[in-house]
C-alpha cells in the first residue's frame, strides 16, 4: 500500500536536496549514505533518513470510493564527534527534510513504467518517452477534457495540466491492453507487462493530496544515545480509491 508513496518521498527528497561534485546528498561536509524504508533499531550510517510507521485510516467517502487517510513517518538522524556537532548537523537535516517537502499538496504515486522499466516521479514521463504510443490517447484524452470543460462552461476550456493528460492518456492505453484492443507502436514485451500489472491488481498512477508535513521534531534530546541526535517528521495526505460493490455471489461458480 504504501512502499511507491515512501519511494516517492525518498526520490524527492534526494532530488531536491543539495549534493556534491559525486552527486551525493551532503548535509553540511557530511554525505547522507542511509535512505532506509522500515525502522530499524540499529543505524547503520550515522546520518540518515528513515521513511517509516504509518497508520492508515480508511473511510467510504462517496458511493464508490473510498478515501484512505496516510500518516508517514520520517525519521532523521545524525551523530558525530561531539554532542554540539550532532546537534548542527541533526538540525541542518531537519531544516533541508522541511524545505524540499513544504511546498507539496498534491504527489503523483508511479510504479515502475511497463514500456522502459524506469521509475519516474510524474506522469510526463508517458507523454515525453514514448509519445509514439501515448499520442493518440493524449488527443482523446485532451478532447475528454473539453467535452467535459464544454458541458458547464460557454467560454474555451484552459491549457489542462500536463500531467494530467498523460495520466489520463496513460490509462486509456492501460485499458485498451485490458481489453485487448491493439496499440500501435506497444512491444509485445510491454503489452505482456502491463498484462502482468493487471493481474498483480496494481494502480500504475496514483494521486496524493492534502499533503502536508504536519509535526516536526527537529532534534530528540539525545540523552542515554552518546553522541546520536534524531528528528521526526510526520508527513499527513489523502487518497481516493475507486471501490467496486461486491455482493456474497460476485465469484465464479468454479471458485472452490
Ligand atoms: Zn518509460
Amino acid at each position: 500500500m504504501l512502499e511507491k508513496i515512501y519511494e516517492t518521498i525518498r526520490g524527492i527528497l534526494f532530488y531536491k536536496m543539495p549534493k556534491n561534485a559525486e552527486g551525493h546528498v551532503v548535509v553540511y561536509d557530511h554525505v547522507l549514505e542511509g535512505w532506509h524504508l522500515g525502522d530499524r533499531d540499529v543505524l547503520p550510517s550515522n546520518l540518515s533518513i528513515i521513511i517509516y510507521g504509518s497508520s492508515e485510516n480508511i473511510g467510504d467517502a462517496a458511493f464508490g470510493m473510498q478515501e484512505i487517510e496516510h500518516r508517514i513517518t520520517i525519521g532523521i538522524s545524525a551523530g558525530s564527534n561531539q554532542t554540539e556537532n550532532s546537534e548542527k548537523l541533526v538540525q541542518e537535516l531537519a531544516r533541508l527534510v522541511y524545505y524540499s517537502l513544504k511546498d507539496y499538496r498534491v504527489m503523483w504515486i508511479m510504479d515502475l513504467c511497463p514500456i522502459c522499466q524506469k521509475w519516474a516521479l510524474t506522469p510526463e514521463h508517458f507523454t515525453n518517452q514514448h509519445n509514439t504510443i501515448l499520442s493518440p490517447f493524449v488527443t482523446a484524452a485532451q478532447s475528454a477534457f473539453s467535452t467535459l470543460w464544454a458541458e458547464t462552461h460557454s467560454s474555451p476550456s484552459p491549457a489542462p495540466l500536463a500531467s494530467g493528460i498523460a495520466a489520463d492518456a496513460f490509462l486509456r492505453m492501460y485499458e485498451a491492453v485490458r481489453n485487448d484492443t491493439s496499440v500501435t507502436n506497444l512491444t509485445e514485451e510491454a503489452r505482456l507487462n502491463i498484462k502482468q500489472m493487471q493481474k498483480d491488481l496494481l494502480s500504475p498512477i496514483r494521486l496524493i493530496y492534502g499533503v502536508k508535513i504536519s509535526e516536526a521534531k527537529p532534534s530528540d534530546d539525545g540523552r542515554g544515545q552518546q553522541l546520536l541526535k534524531q528528528g521526526q517528521f510526520t508527513l499527513t495526505a489523502r487518497e481516493l480509491v475507486p471501490i467496486v460493490n461486491a455482493g456474497p455471489d460476485s465469484v465464479p461458480i468454479e471458485a472452490v
